[in-house]
């Protein structure tokens, strides 16, 4: 181990346990505090409503969220409805919906972009008053073609002398009305040479006559990104805005609106690396194009890592959470693993949810030896590791279904399972022996005969003699239907996410499997969004739309099984 790092450790092991996890955006804001820069620590999260969130902005929410919590400070969300185009009302709901659903709680601080249209405009005149902004006439070609390149500078637009007042007459005409979209645009005036292409006389408003969500026709003219971003923060007294990595380069322009306009305490921009999920769909861009194509059932399909999509699936806002934590805060590009959020709805339910029998793909057992008609109720505790869950009463009879593959005519060698001859343990029931079969004309099962051994009952504390297999069922007399969905990652994973070709997306023919299950009668009560082990078989939910009482439809969250490790520090 580094010296550094036995270092970090000794000083962590004499201060309070916390700093062991202290990451880089942590350790920026504790030096402002310290150093006065700030009193307080006050975050947003400034979603586009162009889209559904996905998990990536989870990861955004929660450290924005956790930071104001962790600080005692504050936290925003703030709509960030600058570009008319692209931006619904839907989303906006979505998008409450989402953030609520995961805990992070902005109070009464929800706020529009657009309702700051009025300072962003008087910002804007502000700059022109100082010699700072111009109105330019080139086209957007133009405009690109004098930008320059990595290598080359800029060149300065003929336009950028003109006078103070032409320019605020003519801003006043754009606002007015009086041009054409694209034909002007407002820029700021900085250095046309800087090595920072974002710093070349950057467009800070644009002619759009486009009807807005929220300000209906006011206007027709729109604030660019990095020019309404810093002033949107500042004017929430925003501490510490903090983005994703692609905007580290556009940190100059930041700092320069918020100082040229004037703002008091200017926001503080700290850059983090965005989440991947390896061979997962997570770009905006790309889950709206499934949507669209009809691939997927809405945004909230419960194959889909958009928020929505998770929460149909079955994720809990604490799996989530958890999985935000262990991904952990970087400055470096990494990708993460599906894996390694199953893993943390595992953890979430394990203990947590009762686990239930269902029968997905169903044989028919008949237990000779066992009254006919007869129906018994034996107890069957709830969860074995988790006491408090108590039990419950699980109806027995003659007739049973077990899974297809929990029997087999003809075992290989290390099959515990049911065979001819041979005894198993039914869960929470009794010891059954195959002494038997029934099969159609052409040679298909039909039915298993066993004998059961009543002395066995499950509790009763027999230790007679062994048997290798437990498996599952499922009493034929009082089971109940109920469709099951199965799901794989929508892409094929062989061939990963983009076609290299066409940048199409590699889809899994096989994402979902839809199969009619035999369930115990208890899980027909499941209310949408209750969630369950199936044993032998993974964790499901009753689906928050399709599922009723009495009719329950389950989506698989994850299967019980998994090569996961949690990665050790
Ligand atoms: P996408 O990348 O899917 O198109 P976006 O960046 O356009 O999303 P915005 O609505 O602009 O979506 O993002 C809102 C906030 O969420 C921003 O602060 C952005 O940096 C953050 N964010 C977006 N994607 C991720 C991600 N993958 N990981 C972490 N934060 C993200
Ligand atoms: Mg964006």
């Amino acid at each position: 181990m580094s010296e550094e790092k036995l270092l970090a450790q000794d000083t962590a092991a004499e201060g309070a346990e916390e700093k062991i996890s202290r990451n880089f955006i942590e350790n920026a804001i504790d030096k402002d505090l310290a150093e006065g820069v700030y009193d307080t620590v006050h975050t947003r999260f400034p979603p586009e409503p162009n889209g559904y969130l996905h998990i990536g902005h989870a990861k955004s929410i929660l450290l924005n969220y956790g930071l104001a919590q962790q600080y005692g400070g504050k936290f925003n969300l703030r709509f960030d409805d600058t570009n008319p185009t692209k931006e619904k009302s839907e989303f906006v709901e979505s998008i409450k919906a989402d953030v609520a659903w995961l805990g992070a709680d902005w109070e009464d601080r929800l706020f529009f972009a657009s309702d700051y249209f009025d300072t962003m405009y008087e910002c804007a005149v502000g700059l022109i008053k100082k010699g700072k902004a111009y109105v330019c006439d080139l086209s957007a070609d133009e405009i690109r073609e004098y930008r320059g390149t990595l290598t080359e500078p800029g060149r300065n637009s003929p336009y950028r002398d003109r006078s103070i007042e032409e320019n605020l007459r003519l801003f006043e005409d754009m606002r007015a009305g009086k041009f054409e979209d694209g034909s002007r645009v407002l820029r700021a005036k900085i250095d046309m040479a800087s090595p920072n292409i974002n710093m070349r006389d950057p467009i800070i408003y644009r002619v759009a006559h486009m009807t807005h969500h929220n300000t209906g026709d006011k206007w027709c003219i729109y604030p660019m990104y990095d020019f309404a971003h810093p002033i949107e923060d500042a004017v929430e007294h925003i501490t510490h805005s903090i983005c994703t990595l692609e905007f580290e380069d556009h940190r100059p322009l930041y700092d320069w609106v918020v100082r040229e306009c004037g703002f008091a305490q200017p926001p503080r921009q700290i850059e983090f690396a965005k989440l991947y999920l390896k061979n997962v769909v997570t770009g905006k861009r790309y889950i709206k194009k499934l949507v669209e194509d009809g691939i997927v059932d809405g945004w909230d399909d419960p194959r889909l890592v958009s928020i929505s999509g998770l929460r149909r699936r079955g994720y809990t806002p604490e799996s989530i959470r958890k999985f935000v934590e262990i991904s952990g805060i970087s400055k470096s590009q990494s990708v993460a693993e599906m894996p390694a959020l199953e893993y943390c709805i595992r953890e979430d339910l394990k203990l947590s949810r009762p686990r239930m029998m269902a029968v997905l793909d169903p044989v028919k057992v008949i237990i000779d030896n066992y009254p006919e008609g007869q129906i018994e109720y034996l107890d069957a505790a709830n969860n074995l590791e988790n006491e408090a869950l108590g039990s419950r009463k699980l109806p027995f009879g003659r007739e049973l279904y077990i899974e297809r593959e929990d029997f087999m005519e003809e075992p290989p060698k290390k099959y515990f399972r049911l065979f001819p001859g041979n005894e198993v343990r039914l869960m929470n029931a009794y010891f059954v022996k195959c002494v038997g079969l029934d099969k159609d004309s052409d040679g298909n099962i039909t039915a298993i005969h066993c004998t059961y051994d009543p002395e066995t009952k499950s509790g009763s504390g027999f230790e007679g003699r062994k048997v290798k297999g437990t498996i599952h069922w499922v009493c034929a007399a009082t089971a109940a239907r109920a469709t099951v969905r199965l799901y794989e990652n929508i892409i094929d994973e062989e061939k990963g996410v983009y076609n290299e070709e066409d940048g199409s997306l590699n889809l899994n023919p096989n994402s979902l499997t839809v199969c009619e299950a035999w369930v115990e009668p208890a899980l027909m009560e499941a209310r949408p969004e209750d969630r369950f082990q199936f044993v032998r078989n993974g964790f499901y939910v009753a689906d928050l739309r399709d599922s009723r009482p009495g009719a329950p439809v389950f989506n698989r969250i994850v299967p019980l099984k998994s090569s996961f490790r949690l990665p050790t520090a």
